[in-house]
């Protein structure tokens, strides 16, 4: 069997062995520190597992060095089986680590059993690094034989390591691989769920390739690879709802010991610089940098005929909080004692009634409705309204806020309303005959809504003249000359944050797609686990938001302290209720039953536009746990 290229390696391998021993060296590393790195950056091919226990396969195990690391990490969820050809090597690793696997085995043999190989998680260090006499081709053709192999056999993900060709010089004993070369393998076997790592200071890169195992795990059980995995002891199914609390709050800490990566709640995607550019350098060629130049103009236009309000109907700003500001101003004026009240929701963002109250208003809480936690214009209408001087409607979550009921409210009670639809654009443009009209609209576009200027807010309102005051009320109350004529903050848009709009604009279609793909992943977890229904996304709210509704606060206990542990973060986006903010605690107003039992049971769960199907599963399967433990 001498004619194949790996025979030479296994060879080459085992020479150094016999003079190095249990050494780096004897590894073919040049040093323990450097092999140390790699452990630990092979390892990170297991960050975002679901909770439980995980097989690693260890292909290539040599003398079971990396059992040695797992063990000094305490990754005490991994299980590990090693693999070599050489029975030098395996023979030393049997010794020390006695009743772990260790088997022998060689994968590019023909007709050879490779169900030794069934595992989550298959790690190939240093296999394809070292190429000896043997040439490159040969070297690339056994790493794609080998990789293709073990594909079959991998349930989550795989990684190996090769040589980069960025270098000041190639060794001749060291295969360097092209990265394109290796990003078209892995793409070929896992499409999208690729990465290439280069950030580690040595002169390699390592390849990561990882299923999309929503759809291995959740949706579809039977999916599984064939052989011992499947039917291993042990193992808790990453969407199962797990009985036992002893179990839940095992795994865990698991997730904690493997040293997850922690998922945040929000992880806004932006242009990138690349995009902004084509504008910086139009606002280098104008030098106008704000008022109201070229690039907001344009914005406010393009909004403006996305939400069918052609002509200047939307009018930019500095945030979604001074669009608010200055459309109160511009609609209902400041204050006076006999208007002294603003009414609002008592379930909304502090930033509604921060606004207001710039305004010279007090905050009036009026309960919302439990069916879509927003004030009801028809039960408002038949309360006690005197001293209200202006009513603000808030788009919960980005909830759709019809213009119709509210112009009915408006010319019933003759007072000025104002809709704060901060995350609710994405609503309006789906239908903007009901979304835009003479009542005023803020939307944000705050970096945590779905489409961001970074900071930024604007209005929409289909009356010019109302328009017009609510741009100069953002501008010093100036309006056509520099005599100031109102009520008026500076909340001008500047032409660096248009940039920033424009370019988001233009991405918008991909952006929105993305967002959708991560609300249909969220949905197919939530239904394979049973609990859909229980968790709310887009389209019936904003993009940038994934809430999940607890039952009651016992839940929402179990489903907060399993995400802490999971190292997943979560958040009550608009806190427990405005009186639970201490600035507000004695504001004034009706009642407040329903926030007081719906706003600590809404969790924002993670999300971004490029949150991966992995950390959906591991949200949704600690959400599971926790649910499933009080059932
Ligand atoms: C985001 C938000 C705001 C504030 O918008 P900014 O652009 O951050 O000033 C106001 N109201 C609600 C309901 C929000 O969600």
């Amino acid at each position: 069997m001498n004619d194949r290229p790996e025979d030479l390696l296994l060879a080459h391998y085992d020479r150094a062995l016999e003079l190095h021993g249990d050494t780096p060296q004897g590894a073919l590393w040049p040093n323990a520190r450097d092999r140390q790195t790699r452990y630990d950056v092979m390892l990170d091919l297991l960050e975002g597992a679901p909770p439980g226990r995980l097989l690693l396969c260890d292909l290539g195990c040599g003398t079971g060095e990396l059992l040695t690391r797992i063990r000094e990490r305490r990754l005490e969820r991994v299980d590990y089986v090693g693999v070599d050809r050489s029975q030098r090597a395996l023979a030393l690793a049997r010794a020390k680590f006695p009743g772990e696997r260790f088997v022998e085995l060689d994968i590019t043999a023909p007709g050879v059993d490779l169900s030794v190989l069934d595992c989550d998680y298959l790690v190939a260090n240093g296999l394809f690094t070292v190429r000896h006499v043997v040439s490159p081709a040969q070297m690339r053709e056994f790493l794609d034989s080998t990789i293709r192999a073990a594909w079959p056999h991998v349930r989550r993900g795989l990684a190996f390591n090769v040589m980069s060709r960025h270098v000041d010089w190639e060794r001749d004993d060291l295969y360097h691989a092209s990265m394109d070369d290796m990003a078209a393998l892995l793409h070929g076997l896992a499409g999208r769920h690729v990465r290439l790592r280069a950030d580690y200071g040595l002169y390699e890169f390592s390849c990561y390739a990882w299923r999309d195992t929503l759809h291995a795990d959740v949706q579809a059980p039977t999916a599984a690879p064939r052989g011992e995995l499947a039917s291993a002891p042990g193992r808790v199914r990453a969407a199962a709802p797990a009985s036992d609390p002893q179990r839940m709050a095992k795994s865990a800490q698991d997730a904690g010991n493997a040293g997850l990566r922690p998922i945040p709640v929000l992880r806004p995607q932006l242009p990138k610089a690349g995009a902004l550019l084509p504008y910086l350098q139009r606002i280098d060629d104008h030098r106008i940098y704000s008022n109201f130049g070229p690039l907001a103009t344009e914005f406010e236009q393009r909004l403006a005929s996305l939400l069918g309000a052609p002509g200047r109907g939307v009018v930019a700003a500095s945030s979604g909080t001074a669009a608010l500001l200055a459309a109160v101003l511009a609609a209902a004026g400041r204050a006076d004692p006999a208007w002294a009240y603003a009414l609002i929701p008592s379930y909304t963002f502090v930033a509604t009634a921060v606004a207001v109250q710039e305004c010279g208003f007090v905050p009036w809480l009026a309960d919302v409705s439990a069916d879509d936690w927003m004030l009801d214009p028809d039960a408002l209408a038949r309360t006690d309204l005197s001293r209200v001087g202006v009513v603000i409607p808030v788009s919960a979550y980005g909830r759709p806020v019809p213009q119709a009921p509210w112009l009915r409210f408006r010319e019933r009670t003759g007072i000025p309303v104002v809709i704060d639809g901060a995350a609710g654009l994405e609503a309006a443009l789906a239908a903007p005959g009901r979304a835009i009209g003479a009542i005023p609209v803020m939307f944000s576009l705050h970096a945590t809504k779905s489409l961001s200027s970074g900071e930024g807010g604007c209005v929409a309102c289909t009356e010019p003249e109302l328009l017009e005051r609510i741009g100069q009320a953002l501008n010093f109350g100036f309006h056509h000359s520099r005599d100031s004529r109102g009520p008026s903050t500076n909340g001008k848009l500047s032409e660096y944050h248009a940039a920033v709009g424009l370019a988001d604009l233009d991405a918008w279609p991909a952006k929105q797609a993305a967002f959708a793909r991560v609300h249909a992943a969220y949905d197919a977890a939530f239904d394979a686990a049973g609990l859909s229904g229980r968790s709310h996304g887009a389209p019936l709210i904003c993009s940038s938001y994934r809430l999940l509704e607890c039952r009651d606060l016992a839940e929402v206990n179990r489903v907060q302290d399993v995400l802490r542990a999971a190292a997943i973060d979560y958040r009550h986006w608009y806190g427990l209720g405005l009186r639970r903010q201490s600035w507000f605690a004695d504001t004034p107003g009706h009642p407040l039953p329903v926030t007081d039992a719906l706003a600590p049971r809404l969790l924002g769960l993670p999300m971004a536009p490029d949150l991966d199907a992995l950390s959906v599963v591991r949200v949704v399967a600690a959400v599971a746990q926790a649910l499933g433990a009080g059932r």
